[in-house]
């Protein structure tokens, strides 16, 4: 049997046997996309009320609620790496906000860059695809999304106490041996950085460069492959 659907509800959720209005959009998907019928059970969640089954009640196509029943997950504090990444084209952004949130990031910072191929974000957008990765990866909590600023303000911005590990091509870097606490990954555009921004990653006190391999990886892959390097040195130093 399939599981019950998850819907990120940015709502108070509780107490039992309360009813959640869900909007015109949310009915639509659960009754029209999945077919739910009146009664079916749904999970409704959010990073403050954790997850709760409720049952479908639908009054119109388009109208119709959550009534809670019971909480099957309380709150639970995320940790994960922070992404700093430039913006790349539609779909490839796309992918990064999608495999990035179902690997645990917990921020997003898209960052302009000498040779960043796009200069504007759309942050509605990228919350949306947050959710829909956060429903389906059971995760309770939407990673945060930065507006779009400049790598040097990112970087005059740094906490210099949380490493930031820059995934560098071509480049001899020695092997990560541990991460612990907060970390962040850094993935160029497809361009890769410049001569100049590489200089200026090479004087920041917390940049540590990592390399991703031989190969030479499509910047929405070296974000899947750079956050799975670093998930697997934090799991080998608990
Ligand atoms: N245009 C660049 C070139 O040909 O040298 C390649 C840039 S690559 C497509 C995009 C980004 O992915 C890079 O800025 C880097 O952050 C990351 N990347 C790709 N392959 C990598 C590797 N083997 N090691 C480390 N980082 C890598």
């Amino acid at each position: 049997m399939q599981d019950a659907p998850r819907l990120y509800l940015d709502l108070p959720l509780s107490p039992e046997g309360e009813g959640v209005v869900l909007n015109a959009d949310q009915m639509r998907y659960l009754a029209t996309v999945l077919r739910l019928q009146n009664g079916d059970i749904l999970h409704v969640f959010n990073e403050e009320a954790g997850e709760w089954e409720a049952q479908l009640e639908i009054h119109r196509k388009d109208r119709g609620q959550a009534v809670l029943r019971t909480r099957v997950r309380p709150p639970e504090e995320t940790s994960g790496p922070v992404l700093v990444f430039a913006p790349l084209k539609r779909d490839a952004t796309d992918l990064v906000l999608r495999m990035g949130t179902e690997m645990g990031v917990t921020r997003f910072c898209p960052v302009i860059t000498e040779r960043t191929n796009t200069h504007r974000i759309n942050a509605d957008r990228f919350r949306a695809i947050a959710i829909e990765a956060a429903e389906q990866c059971e995760r309770l909590d939407i990673p945060h999304i930065d507006p779009l600023r400049s790598l040097t303000q990112l970087l005059d911005e740094w906490d210099d106490q949380i490493p930031l590990f820059a995934a560098l091509e071509r480049q001899e870097c020695p092997d990560v041996a541990r991460v612990v606490g907060n970390h962040a990954l850094l993935v160029g555009p497809e361009g890769g950085f410049s001569e100049s921004e590489r200089r200026l990653l090479s004087a920041q006190k917390a940049i540590i460069p990592i390399s991703l391999g031989k190969r030479i990886l499509r910047a929405d892959t070296a974000v899947v492959a750079g956050l799975a390097r670093l998930a697997f040195y934090v799991s080998q130093s608990i």
